[in-house]
């Protein structure tokens, strides 16, 4: 090849991934510009607080901000501001701008919101307002309704504050001023004295950016599409190819009269809409509303009726959506899922793909996609892994999808190497090479390439440090082992060192599995009771009984779920023991346990009980601690999911299979 048709080449791949990236830039226009659309609690908005000094009065629903659902601008509901302001009183309200995992930063200088009021609203009655960012830095309080003299009743207006009209006088000081991107608090206070009792409703907080104001609506959604399952309907619809900011969606019961009952964001191509029994017949339409709010024609009308469902069914509905994150959060060129979603959209997470890429294998057995897709995305997959960011054969925690090279969303120390999230991957990588065992061109290259992958992982390396005993999750070029966490058990890391010690090529020593996983050091003991806080469980071995539960293996009263799943979606524990345990009927009696803890419930969380089953990883839950001093309410469906296989007759047959 000349340098020419190289460079051609590199011209017209970069163009590529530029045509391939275009979808993307629309992914996040949601999140970078919207602060509030809807509460998803009715009453009160949950992120939200406000208070009142007599005289002045303001309403409040258990301290919060009530929500309108009589009112909007967005369906399904608004937030209702009732205040009166008495002569030396005081009230605020203040929302709280929710702070997600993962999303980007916010992008306009216009803050923008509709409000509504039912009589006039004269400048000198209405609240002031101000701004506050994630460091504290507050903006001083501007009048909300700006250069408006007076608040025309009956109709929605836009009201739109440059962010620099909040300047004011903190512009002039040397202090490093409010900074828009970082939006975390937007108040409403009191402002002149006196006046009668005003309500307003307030809706669709934004940060506008520049975006052309667009000359037509957009064109009718199309391939609008209706499933029933056993209480919801799923909705489906091509992703629209121009910008679209969100989606309407009306439902109707008689196929004549439709209510808008919701929206959805602008990157997506579905919605689910519980309607909370099964027989029950709905008629949905959608439309589409761009970036400067205008609103398309609507889609065509489909129906569906929800049905009771089997467990069979059910079971199959719930692994349809688990391979649907994976499958449709994939990243275009690297194939691989991103972190979460709504969230940075190049931020492609090394260890749950490994979960995914099982994910995958499910959905082409299933029948969700053909094999042909599912070899498609697995090529793209291992194409990618082939080329990306690899430290001694270790991948790093997150990876650039874009380009393949290493994201330190941890810190700078983390720019290396993550050996837990490579033995996730892994293993995902090689129940792959299993079942996509046909004799075909592309089902070859994904196994060979996984042959190379896996075998180039070079486990050993990681076992340097100061006390080989051990392997370690980080090493990095520019800091080495600076990190310096050996992984210990009990938790989810027993798989690594079993594919430490399983490796053909960069093996290590079977007895690290008892220095190392299950070591009974000091080093050892003190990093369980550090984490842990408690000396149940911290030489490895337990032998307490709780609820009448006897756990052999495992710290506290068993930990997260997580701890006990993660090792064994690709190493099957049936008949797996060893000095310590039998390892399937330790992760049993962890699962029950788990459950009795749920159904007892002694901090009194809402919805746990019997059909909870415990605590798990997931976003906001309790981080991975192992007492239920940590536990904060979440509940994460994935404790219960895959606790299945060890009690697959239900939590009381599983219980009489223990009874020694
Ligand atoms: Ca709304």
């Amino acid at each position: 090849m000349t340098r020419t048709n190289s460079i051609s080449i590199f011209l017209i791949l970069n163009f590529l991934i530029a045509i391939a990236s275009v979808p993307l830039v629309a992914q996040s226009d949601f999140d970078q510009h919207v602060v509030f659309a809807n509460s998803l609690t009715t009453g009160s908005f949950y992120y939200s607080e406000g208070a009142a000094l007599v005289p002045s009065e303001l309403d409040l629903v258990d301290g919060k901000f009530p929500v309108e659902e009589s009112h909007s601008v967005t369906p399904p509901n608004s937030l209702r501001l009732k205040w009166r302001s008495g002569t030396g009183g005081d009230w605020h309200m203040t929302l709280k701008v929710r702070q997600r995992y993962g999303t980007p930063e916010l992008a306009g200088d216009v803050l923008s919101m509709w409000v509504y009021a039912e009589e006039e609203l004269p400048a000198a009655e209405a609240p002031l307002i101000w701004l506050r960012d994630d460091k504290q830095r507050g903006t001083p309080s501007i009048r909300l309704l700006g250069s408006l003299l007076t608040l025309p009743p009956k109709q929605w207006t836009r009201l739109r504050l440059p962010l620099a009209s909040f300047a004011g006088l903190v512009a002039d000081t040397q202090e490093v001023t409010f900074d828009g991107r970082r939006l975390a608090a937007i108040g409403f206070v009191q402002g002149l004295d006196g006046g009668p009792t005003h309500t307003l409703y307030i809706d669709d907080i934004e940060v506008e950016g520049d975006a052309p104001a667009t000359a037509a609506a957009p064109a009718a959604p199309t391939g609008l599409s209706a499933k029933g399952y056993d209480r919801h309907v799923d909705l489906s619809w091509t992703h629209s190819l121009t910008p679209v900011r969100r989606y309407t969606i009306y439902r109707s019961f008689d196929g004549k009269s439709f209510h808008a009952i919701d929206i959805q964001r602008g990157d997506r191509g579905r919605y689910e809409d519980f309607l909370g029994e099964s027989g029950k017949s709905a008629y949905y339409k959608i439309t589409a509303v761009d970036v400067s709010g205008k609103e398309s024609p609507a889609s065509e009308v489909v129906q569906a009726t929800t049905r009771a469902m089997s467990d069979d069914e059910l079971l199959t509905m719930v692994q349809e959506a688990c391979f649907r994150y994976y499958w449709e959060a994939g990243h275009p060129n690297a194939g691989m899922a991103i972190e979460i979603l709504p969230g940075d959209e190049n931020l492609v997470a090394v260890g749950s793909s490994g979960f995914g890429i099982m994910a995958l294998a499910v959905g082409v057995e299933r029948g969700f996609i053909t094999r042909e897709q599912g070899v498609d995305r697995m090529l793209k997959i291992v194409r990618f892994l082939k080329k990306a960011d690899r430290f001694h054969g270790v991948w790093p925690h997150f990876l650039d999808g874009r380009t393949g090279k290493v994201i330190p969303y941890f810190g700078k120390y983390d720019d290396g190497g993550d050996l837990v999230e490579t033995a996730f991957l892994v293993h995902g990588l090689l129940a792959a090479r299993q079942y996509f065992d046909r004799d075909t061109a592309g089902e070859r290259e994904i196994r060979d390439t996984i042959t190379t992958l896996w075998k180039s992982v070079e486990w050993d390396w990681y076992r340097r440090g100061p006390d080989p005993n051990f392997l370690y999750w980080h090493w990095s070029p520019d800091h080495g082992f600076y990190i310096h966490h050996p992984l210990i058990g009990w938790n989810e890391t027993m798989i690594i060192y079993l594919l430490a010690i399983a490796s053909p090529t960069h093996g290590v020593p079977p007895s690290m599995f008892h220095t190392g996983f299950a070591s009974q050091s000091e080093t050892a003991v003190r990093y369980r009771q550090g984490w842990g806080r408690t000396t149940d469980g911290d030489h490895y071995t337990n032998g307490n009984s709780y609820y009448g539960i006897r756990l052999d293996v495992g710290e506290g009263s068993g930990a997260e779920l997580f701890f006990t799943h993660y090792s064994f979606l690709g190493f099957d524990p049936r008949g797996r023991h060893d000095r310590y345990t039998n390892y399937f009927r330790n992760n049993r009696n962890i699962a029950l346990i788990a459950h009795e803890y749920a159904k007892q419930n002694p901090r009194g969380f809402r919805g746990y009980g019997d059909d909870t089953w415990g605590r798990s990883a997931g976003i906001n839950s309790a981080g991975g601690r192992s007492v239920p001093r940590d536990d904060n309410g979440t509940i994460t469906c994935t404790a219960a999911l895959a606790s299945f296989p060890y009690a697959p007759g239900g939590i009381d047959e599983g219980a009489q299979a223990l009874l020694p």
